[in-house]
């Protein structure tokens, strides 16, 4: 969740988007992003002239990150939140149905499960992601795709 997020309140209606689809909530937590961390996390921009605006905005507020697990999870949640440009993003999409702009789109998901990795250990420490059944995997998915 990005800072417009925490501040628009969208953190709970985020979740329960993620929660009703399926996917297993893993890890959770509010933090400050500094530029060291975005200057990383957002390499693949960092030479756009937009950048320094990014930066700026995702220290403007605490953000909210979190980890899910579900099959497949990365293309799910990519398609959940909808594409970068919000006021284009699809309808039914978080981005579609919650935000307007290009910049300020509430969410950041990853793009690999290669980026998801790195991503997971830029915010997290290995114990914060916790392992626990989740008793409604069986109305979530068939005995196959749970092997
Ligand atoms: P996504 O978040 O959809 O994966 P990108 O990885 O391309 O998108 O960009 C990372 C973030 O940089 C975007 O979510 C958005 O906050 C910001 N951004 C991307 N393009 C622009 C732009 N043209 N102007 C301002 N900010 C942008």
């Amino acid at each position: 969740m990005k800072p417009d997020g925490v501040q628009r309140g969208l953190v709970g209606e985020v979740f329960n988007r993620l929660e009703k689809k399926g996917l297993k909530l893993v890890a959770a937590k509010m933090m400050r992003l500094d530029e060291a961390v975005l200057r990383e996390h957002y390499s693949h921009i960092a030479d756009k002239p937009f950048f320094p605006g990014v930066a700026q905005f995702m220290q403007s507020s605490p953000v909210v990150v979190s980890v899910w697990e579900g099959l497949e999870v990365v293309q799910a949640v990519r398609l959940i939140s909808g594409i970068t440009k919000a006021r284009a993003a699809e309808a039914g999409s978080i981005r579609g149905d919650l935000a307007m702009s290009v910049a300020c789109n509430v969410v950041h998901a990853s793009d690999s499960v290669e980026t998801a990795a790195k991503e997971i250990a830029r915010f997290f420490k290995p114990e914060e992601l916790l392992e626990y059944d989740k008793g409604e995997y069986i109305h979530v998915y068939v005995a196959e795709e749970l092997e």
